[in-house]
């Protein structure tokens, strides 16, 4: 039987053209790009070759470009870099706003930031639809706002939140009364295989990056950091990044993200890519629409992300919905991969309004162009099958 692989949104199988590249770099450039001889010399021009497309990627400065060990370490990076500054610079307590749709990289550090009475923290509520009112976002600014971190594209239910709105009402505020403008940072892991990540149109200020989600290797992401932004470093050593992120660099996965992203393309080949990919998602989104006991979570519409299917099974076992989709081939999941083995819902769900006291089944199906119609027919079988079985 041949597997039908949903889990796209968790990680992607690696493109053949980029483990050539990463290979090849491997067994060619092993110097230390951080040496002064030929071999270090050679490393690191390549090092310099991959920032650049990165930053062509973003319209940016290539040395506004830190790479990272993932997705997770630059949103650290950011938010703890930004917090850690501020705390030299302020005489009150730093204020943070972010949402509740964020990536545990995210919202778990800000939970911990507020516990630990480090920072003050505003996490907005997304309406029903998760989507968020940029209004929302601009209303919660205080005097001692120094950081507003919103994900782009949420990786558990797809909505497409406003960042290029909330960064243009951000470019007019005037400066709060402790002199601050807030700093701007938006998770666009899942926003880059479809959005336009132009960081002077959307006006952030920092904006995270990884690899394997189009593509790439694991283990490594990257930072956009404009240039001026105060920021620390997470970790101390050398002086490799700018001085922002210490410690010899993975050449070979800064090659293999690069070449990942020159394979995604322009954006109207990626706005080509979610037209088809969209037209297999609907087809989904339609049948669960019709099912009873099954409620679609995430927007309907231009606001959803071209490869999401989110939906909740009510009065169903997540575990056992999962487990049943995957003897019958389908790589599914329950939401965010970096809670996997967690059998209740998210922090993202419970977001929504939606957790109730009955036992309820969370599915998250993502989708890349390399599946067909004819495997969406297949998932809508056993989805029907299953649907029949457990739902009374
Ligand atoms: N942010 C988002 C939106 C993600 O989907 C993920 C991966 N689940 C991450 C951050 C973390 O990425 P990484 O695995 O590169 O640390």
């Amino acid at each position: 039987m041949k597997r039908i692989y949903l889990d796209n949104a968790a990680t992607t199988p690696i493109d053949p053209r980029v483990s050539k590249a990463m290979r090849d770099f491997e067994l060619e450039f092993y110097g230390n790009p951080s040496s002064i001889h030929r071999e270090g010399q050679v490393a690191r021009a390549k090092i310099d070759s991959a920032r650049a497309n990165i930053a062509a990627f973003l319209n940016c400065k290539a040395q506004e470009i830190i790479f990272t060990s993932g997705a997770t370490e630059a949103n650290n990076l950011a938010i703890q870099g930004v917090i850690s500054h501020a705390l030299l610079d302020l005489a009150v307590k730093p204020h943070v706003i972010t949402t509740m749709l964020e990536h545990q990289s995210v919202y778990n550090l800000i939970k911990e930031l507020e516990e630990r009475e480090v920072i003050e923290a505003t996490f907005i509520k997304p309406d029903k639809n998760g989507l968020i009112d940029p209004d929302d976002v601009i209303r919660a600014i205080k005097s001692n706002t120094v950081l507003i971190s919103v994900i782009f594209v949420s990786n558990e239910i797809g909505s497409i939140l406003p960042i290029r709105e909330i960064g243009k009402a951000l470019s007019s505020l005037p400066p709060t009364t402790y002199n601050l403008k807030p700093l701007f940072h938006t998770d666009a892991v899942q926003a880059a295989k479809f959005c336009n990540l132009n960081v002077e149109k959307l006006g952030v200020d920092l904006l995270t990056l990884s690899g394997h989600k189009i593509n790439g290797p694991k283990g490594i992401g990257a930072l956009y950091i404009k240039s001026g932004t105060k920021i620390r470093p997470l970790i101390f050593g050398g002086s490799q990044e700018y001085e922002k992120r210490p410690g010899t660099q993975n050449t070979a996965g800064i090659i293999g993200i690069a070449k990942a992203y020159n394979l995604l393309g322009s954006l109207e080949n990626r706005q080509k890519n979610a037209e088809k990919i969209s037209r297999l998602r609907d087809e989904l989104l339609e049948f669960l629409s019709n099912q009873k006991r099954v409620e679609i979570n995430g927007p309907m519409g231009d606001n959803r992300t071209a490869d999401n299917i989110s939906f909740t099974i009510l009065g169903a076992d997540q575990e056992l919905i999962i487990s049943k989709l995957d003897l019958a081939g389908i790589a599914a999941s329950t939401g965010s991969a970096c809670v996997s083995g967690s059998t209740k819902p998210s922090h993202v769900i419970h977001a929504l309004g939606k957790v109730g006291k009955k036992p309820a089944a969370t599915v998250r199906l993502s989708l890349c162009r390399q599946n067909t119609q004819d495997e969406i027919k297949q998932v809508i079988k056993v989805l029907t099958r299953i649907l029949q079985g457990t739902v009374s």
